[in-house]
């Protein structure tokens, strides 16, 4: 009989050999969180530049104390389902904050951002309609559709001339399409070109747009809308899907939209009837942290000035940096073993980001991702940009500081 995990092989072989010796990103602990930009890792104190809490609000004084009255309040969990027993007044009443905050019609709040993605796109959709989705989306979108009875067609990241062929060829079938795209993309932190595709979408009839905001909400737009504020193209976006594990500073997803049926998606996705609502203390805190996303706009300018300060200084190093600033700022390594020596490196002196590997980052990069938070100060990311330089050196990237020179 084979084994069980025997397909994994490879994978097991790979990961073995990558962090033979030495600390990997499972064996990260934090002993102690010491604000939203610093955590102890190992008895150090380390700067975390990789935890997507762009805005800092994980410690807001407001959410804090609202999240103790609804922990004491309403106990730790609901114990049940949106559907069965799990919608408390919290609940609705986040659901009525969202629907301000975007001037939408409708707001749907799920327990994750990975089961919004989810939830929505297996069952938007039926067999006769196409979902026409960018390669570069996140797993969720990808497990989201996969589970979709749609017909499922992918285009070129960020290309919206690849959608409009795409478009083109179905523009005799009688279904409807549906565009997915993301507001900045995860891994690289590209930005996507929202206004091409709202063109695009236009010259066709029965066309949708959904936007994963997970990480251009709080960040993009002067009121933290994201990218379809920024871009003024609002509109256009018939459904917008983000998160509260990101600049919202807790966990939790949810989708908003116009669509007059939108609540239908109540009975019918499986992602919001069949698992557990969010507990109080953690809805408490997304509906005071929303407003704060709201009035962000100082959080938000400096948020912007850290990712300057990091994507140039480390770009200065003539480190390979794959998109330009953005709060993503993602650090292109030679190959795998190059990336887990840097990241090892980084994390004995000091610094935490994410290692990011294929088959999980687009073209097969071998990723340093930092994400910046607006909490982090000048010193820090200076201090930062200097191990970064220290790693890069010891490790034959860089052959002096402050000197570029080209990449292996
Ligand atoms: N969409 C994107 C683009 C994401 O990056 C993520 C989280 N990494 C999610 C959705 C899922 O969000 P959550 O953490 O709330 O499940």
């Amino acid at each position: 009989m084979a084994d069980l995990f025997a397909r994994f092989a490879p994978l097991m072989a790979q990961r073995d050999q990558l962090f033979a010796e030495g600390r990997d990103p499972f064996s990260v602990q934090m002993t102690e969180v010491l604000s939203q930009t610093e955590a102890v890792i190992g008895n150090r104190r380390t700067i975390l530049v990789g935890t997507n809490n762009y805005l800092g609000l994980t410690f807001a004084p407001e959410a804090l104390a609202a999240a103790h009255e609804a922990l004491d309040a309403g106990g730790t969990g609901t114990t049940g389902s949106r559907v069965a027993n799990g919608t408390y007044a919290g609940h609705a009443e986040l659901e009525a904050t969202l629907r301000d905050f975007y001037g939408t019609k409708h707001a749907m709040v799920f327990s994750t951002g990975f089961l919004a993605n989810l939830g929505v796109l297996s069952t938007l959709m039926g067999p006769d309609d196409f979902i026409l989705m960018d390669a570069d989306c996140h797993a969720s979108i990808y497990d989201g559709v996969r589970a979709s009875s749609a017909q499922i067609i992918r285009f070129k990241h960020n290309d919206a001339a690849d959608l409009d062929k795409r478009l083109a060829r179905l523009a005799d079938k009688p279904g409807n399409k549906l565009i997915v795209i993301e507001g900045i993309y995860s891994m690289l932190g590209d930005i996507a070109p929202i206004k091409d595709f709202v063109a695009v979408k236009k010259k066709y009839e029965n066309v949708y747009l959904l936007s994963d905001e997970a990480h251009s909400l709080g960040v993009l737009g002067k009121f933290g809308r994201g990218l379809p504020e920024q871009e003024g193209v609002e509109d256009d976006v018939d459904f917008i899907v983000g998160t509260f594990s990101k600049s919202v500073g807790t966990v939790g997803g949810f989708c908003v939209s116009n669509h007059p049926q939108f609540e239908i998606l109540r009975l019918v996705c499986r992602a919001y009837v069949f698992t557990a609502s969010l507990p109080p203390a953690v809805i408490a805190a997304a509906n005071v942290n929303l407003g704060l996303v709201k009035k962000g706009g100082a959080l938000r300018a400096r948020l912007q000035r850290n990712a300057q300060q990091l994507h140039a200084g480390l770009s200065e190093l003539g480190l390979k940096i794959a998109s330009n600033a953005s709060p993503v700022v993602a650090v292109v390594a030679p190959d795998p073993q190059v990336a887990v020596a840097f990241w090892r490196g980084l994390l004995d002196a000091g610094v935490y980001v994410n290692l990011a590997l294929p088959p999980a980052t687009p073209y097969g990069y071998s990723l340093l991702r930092a994400s910046l938070c607006a909490a982090h100060t000048e010193e820090q990311i200076d201090e930062v940009i200097g191990i970064f330089r220290d790693v890069a050196t010891s490790l034959g990237l860089i052959d002096a500081p402050r000197k570029r020179v080209a990449a292996r």
